[in-house]
């Protein structure tokens, strides 16, 4: 079990700690249950879906990196092919504030990149900040996706965002976690590529700025993050950060990115390349490029 998990998990119920165990246990762990997993707990511990999924938000909450804050918000997002995906927030020592990832972009993020296509519900330890309840308000979910918290009744975006302002105000009709595909050909060698295929799947209807970051860490591994644009532009998250959550959820170092790739359209409208350069930069990875891909080619 990686250590960050041991505090959390000697304070679960008994049943859950037994059940959970050897998951935790399992290299392979990277903050994502299963079907069978989530059946398997639910049959051991007796919980249903909103009681194990509160009862696991101590372990989600660890991979907090709350370097400013020190306050460790934890989340689990339930995708409709039955995976539960954990998120956490995370924050970046001498950069600014608005690098920040929210705990529930975090888990959103994380189901994404892992080829969900739709949420069904979303567990937070706390109430989610505005940003969050607008971040989520892109989702292709609507205002229906569910929306559990310790000690309230289970409710929907709707009723903690009325009068909400979305894609649709803007006559967008491309909604977050839908699948698209840019078109950009992939090039190059394997981070290159990855960032491509990130540009390619990233969200970004409002400037059409399509990017995609991919990292390789120590341990060799590459992790990519899409660009998640937003109606309300600040919610927007930027591909590094989504990068930087998969790494967090596989148990990786932040202070361990040895090289990236930022892929960004020629001539677009945004630029993510001085932000993504400088946060990498504060993380200590130095050896960034920028490859940019042409919209003619899309
Ligand atoms: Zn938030």
């Amino acid at each position: 079990m990686h250590p960050r998990f041991t505090t959390a998990f000697s304070a679960l119920p008994a049943s859950l700690q037994a059940a959970i165990q050897p998951l935790l246990d399992s290299a392979d762990f990277k903050g994502v249950l299963r079907p069978q997993d989530v059946a398997f707990l639910k049959q051991e511990t007796g919980l249903d879906d909103d009681a194990l999924a509160l009862a696991l938000l101590p372990i989600a909450a660890c991979c907090a990196v709350a370097t400013v804050s020190n306050f460790n918000v934890g989340a689990i997002s339930r995708g409709v092919s039955g995976h539960w995906y954990f998120g956490a927030n995370m924050e970046f020592e001498h950069t600014p504030l608005q690098q920040t990832v929210h705990a529930e972009q975090s888990a959103i993020t994380h189901a994404w990149l892992n080829g969900e296509e739709k949420l069904d519900a979303i567990t937070v330890n706390y109430t989610p900040c505005g940003h969050c309840r607008q971040f989520m308000n892109e989702l292709n979910s609507g205002t229906a996706i569910r929306i559990s918290l310790p000690g309230r009744a289970v409710s929907t975006l709707g009723d903690y965002l009325p009068d909400a302002f979305g894609p649709a105000d803007l006559n967008i009709t491309e909604r977050l976690l839908t699948p698209i595909n840019h078109g950009f050909p992939l090039e190059g060698e394997a981070l290159q590529q990855a960032a491509i295929d990130a540009a390619n799947q990233s969200h970004a209807p409002y400037s059409h700025s399509f990017s995609g970051v991919a990292l390789r860490s120590q341990s060799g591994k590459i992790f990519s993050g899409r660009y998640a644009e937003n109606a309300a532009f600040n919610p927007s998250l930027p591909p590094l950060q989504a990068a930087l959550i998969m790494m967090n959820m596989s148990n990786e170092a932040l202070n361990t990115v040895q090289q990236a790739v930022l892929v960004e359209c020629e001539n677009s409208t945004l630029r993510q390349q001085d932000a993504t350069q400088s946060t990498l930069a504060a993380l200590g990875c130095e050896d960034f490029s920028l490859t940019l891909v042409s919209k003619t080619s899309v």
